[in-house]
C-alpha cells in the first residue's frame, strides 16, 4: 500500500471526510483491521482564505508547495490537495516535489465521462465557478461545463465560507442549493459537479434527481485506488 499525502485543512471540515472516506475505503477493499497509510498536513484556513480574498495566491501557493515538500520528505508516495480552489496553484505545487500529485478535476472528469455525461453545471467558490483554472481542465476532457448565474453564484459561495467550512449544515441553504441544481438541470445540465470539497456535507446524491458527481468523494476514491494499485 502506498502512503497518501494529503494537503488539507482548507477547511478542515472537508478533510476530516476525506480521512473518514479514505480509511472505509481501504477497509472495504482490504478487509479485516486494514486501514490507510496517510499522512495530513493541514493548514491554518484563516490565512489561505486571507491570501485568497487579497489575491495573494502566489503567497498561498509556496505555504502549500511547503506543505507538499514536507509531506514527501515525511514519506508520502503521492500527494492530493482537498480543496478545488487550491488547484489554482496546483502547478506551483507540482514543481516544489518528485512525487504525483493527482489532480482533483482530473479524477473527476474522468467519472463524468465514465457516466456518458457531456454537459454538466459547476457549483463551488466564486474562485473555481468564475475563473478559468478549473473549468478548462474539464473542458479540455472534453465536458462541457456551465455555472450557475451571478446572484446564486454569490449565494453559493457565501454558504461555502460562512457555513459550511465552520461545519453549520443548515436545511435552508440545502434548499438554495436545490432550487440552484434544478435550474441548471432546465438550462440542460445532465449532472452536477459538487466542485468544492464541503459541498458534499450538505448535498448528497438523494437531494436531487439529476446525477451528483461529489469531488470530495471522487478524489478520496481515487487516492485509495491509486495507494493500493
Ligand atoms: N474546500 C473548498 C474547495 O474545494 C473551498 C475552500 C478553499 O477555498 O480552499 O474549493
Amino acid at each position: 500500500m502506498k502512503t497518501i499525502g494529503l494537503i488539507g485543512g482548507m477547511s478542515w471540515e472537508s478533510t476530516a471526510h476525506y480521512y473518514s472516506i479514505i480509511n472505509e475505503a481501504v477497509k472495504e477493499r482490504c478487509g479485516g483491521l486494514h486501514s490507510a497509510k496517510c499522512i495530513i498536513y493541514s493548514v491554518d484556513f484563516e490565512e489561505i482564505e486571507h491570501l485568497q480574498s487579497i489575491g495573494a495566491w502566489k503567497q498561498a501557493g509556496e505555504i502549500l508547495a511547503m506543505a507538499a515538500g514536507s509531506l514527501e520528505k515525511a514519506g508520502a508516495d503521492f500527494l492530493i490537495i482537498c480543496t478545488n480552489t487550491m488547484h489554482k496553484v496546483f502547478d506551483e505545487i507540482a514543481q516544489k516535489v518528485q512525487i504525483p500529485i493527482l489532480h482533483i478535476a482530473d479524477a473527476t472528469a474522468g467519472e463524468i465521462k465514465a457516466a456518458h455525461i457531456q454537459k454538466v453545471g459547476l457549483l463551488g467558490t466564486q474562485y473555481t465557478m468564475e475563473q478559468d483554472f478549473y473549468k478548462s481542465r474539464l473542458e479540455q476532457a472534453g465536458i462541457n461545463v456551465m455555472a450557475p448565474e451571478e446572484n446564486d453564484r454569490k449565494l453559493i459561495n457565501q454558504v461555502i465560507y460562512q457555513e459550511l467550512c465552520l461545519g453549520k449544515i443548515i436545511p435552508e441553504s440545502r434548499k438554495q442549493y436545490q432550487r440552484i441544481i434544478g435550474s441548471l438541470e432546465t438550462q440542460g445540465a445532465q449532472g452536477i459537479i459538487l466542485g468544492c470539497t464541503e459541498i458534499g456535507l450538505l448535498i448528497q446524491q438523494q437531494h436531487a434527481d439529476i446525477p451528483l458527481f461529489d469531488t470530495t468523494m471522487i478524489h478520496a476514491l481515487k487516492a485509495v485506488s491509486y495507494a493500493l494499485e
